[in-house]
């Protein structure tokens, strides 16, 4: 990364007087209504790093004709998968068009991944989740006359960057109408599970921080955790709560009752505190657990719903939060023991490493 860029040509206009508003290289002015547009690199392939952590390599199959994969004979189906691709550990069937096979080896997850015969001849159609190999952090700062490909073409990175992508701002002028405005910060997705602590841009140095994806609620029946045009539940009056649109609702809003609080305000109000628990659990959530364990608990139940403990402590050993909190309690263990001439017992060192968590979890909140 960052080498494919070519030097310019010596700059002779560095002066005040002839830098960015007036002609800026990085301006892109030829282009603007693309200037903004999500920026990915081209024939990106999705794979599996070869030293990409410790966690399950699942690939996931997808019917590609009308029968959904979670309906057909799934044991041949099984039989036959494990034929044609070598290194299958297990299934899963995660819902009613999607099962996962699970993989000992990223090397054979991405063998797998890449059988486009096999995929042919079953009527799947084979990928690999986006949380497993791929992490989005923030970058802030970022001049606004820069394009989404001129911050690329910039980027030098410990790790391959995949996309660029500016966060824009939506605005309302008088007459109602909406525009987005660039914002200075920039999302970066990176092909990899852990994020790099920076990136820089045409040399400069930008410290890259989590991206908290934002709390979804869905317009038309008015539950979070899902968008408006993928939602199969009834339509529902963000005033009154009754099955029809808002804009068919008899009641004027100052009337109107939440659904989910029952308070006075409409059911998507950044009033609302069940919404505002909503934002403050996310926060806490994206802030606390990488996003490949994330996604493992969640949208791979298992159908054998008993956990191996190692499971958890595989999840817990991958959050640098957690490892750091160990590490500050085994300092605190040694200094401990070397001030005072008492043997260490079992309950005293319990006792410390539970007041070492309990302070962290003071000073994040
Ligand atoms: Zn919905
Ligand atoms: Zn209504
Ligand atoms: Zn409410």
């Amino acid at each position: 990364m960052g080498s494919k860029r070519k030097k310019r040509k010596a700059d002779d206009n560095c002066s005040p007087e002839n830098s960015r508003d007036v002609d800026s290289p990085d301006s892109d002015s030829s282009m603007d209504e693309d200037k903004y547009k999500v920026f990915k690199i081209d024939n990106y392939c999705r794979q599996y790093p070869e030293d990409g952590g410790n966690f399950e390599y699942i690939v996931i199959y997808e019917s590609t004709d009308t029968r959904p994969l979670g309906d057909r004979d799934l044991m041949s189906l099984g039989a036959c998968l494990k034929r044609q691709s070598k290194g299958i550990k297990r299934f899963k069937r995660i819902n009613k068009y999607k099962v996962g096979a699970i993989f000992e080896r990223p090397g054979l997850a991405n063998i797998a991944l890449n059988n486009t015969k096999v995929q042919k001849d079953l009527h799947v159609k084979a990928t690999i989740p986006a949380t497993l190999t791929e992490i989005t952090g923030v970058i802030k700062n970022v001049p606004i006359y820069m394009s989404n490909k001129s911050i690329y073409n910039g980027i030098s990175s410990s790790r391959d960057v995949v996309s660029v992508r500016r966060f824009m701002r939506r605005s309302r002028d008088e007459d109602g109408n909406t525009s987005f405005l660039p914002t200075q910060s920039v999302a970066i997705t990176f092909a990899c599970p852990t994020l790099p602590t920076n990136v820089h841009i045409n040399s400069w140095y930008f410290e890259v921080s989590a991206y908290t994806p934002p709390v979804t609620q869905c317009l038309k029946c008015l539950r979070y955790g899902h968008i408006g045009k993928f939602c199969k539940n009834t339509q529902r009056c963000s005033i009154c709560g009754e099955n029809h649109h808002f804009k068919d609702c008899t009641k004027n809003s100052t009337e109107a009752v939440c659904l989910h609080c029952n308070g006075n305000h409409i059911a998507i109000s950044a009033e609302c505190p069940i919404k505002k628990k909503k934002i403050q659990e996310n926060k806490i959530k994206h802030k606390t657990v990488p996003f490949s364990s994330l996604f493992n608990e969640k949208s791979f139940p298992s159908l054998n719903t008993k956990t191996k403990p190692t499971d958890n402590i595989n999840t817990l050993l991958q959050n640098d939060d957690f490892l750091k909190l160990i590490i500050a309690s085994v300092i605190k263990i040694i200094s401990v023991n070397k001030t005072d001439d008492s043997p260490l017992n079992s309950e005293g060192i319990k006792n410390i490493i539970l007041d070492t968590f309990k302070i962290s979890s003071t000073n994040t909140n």
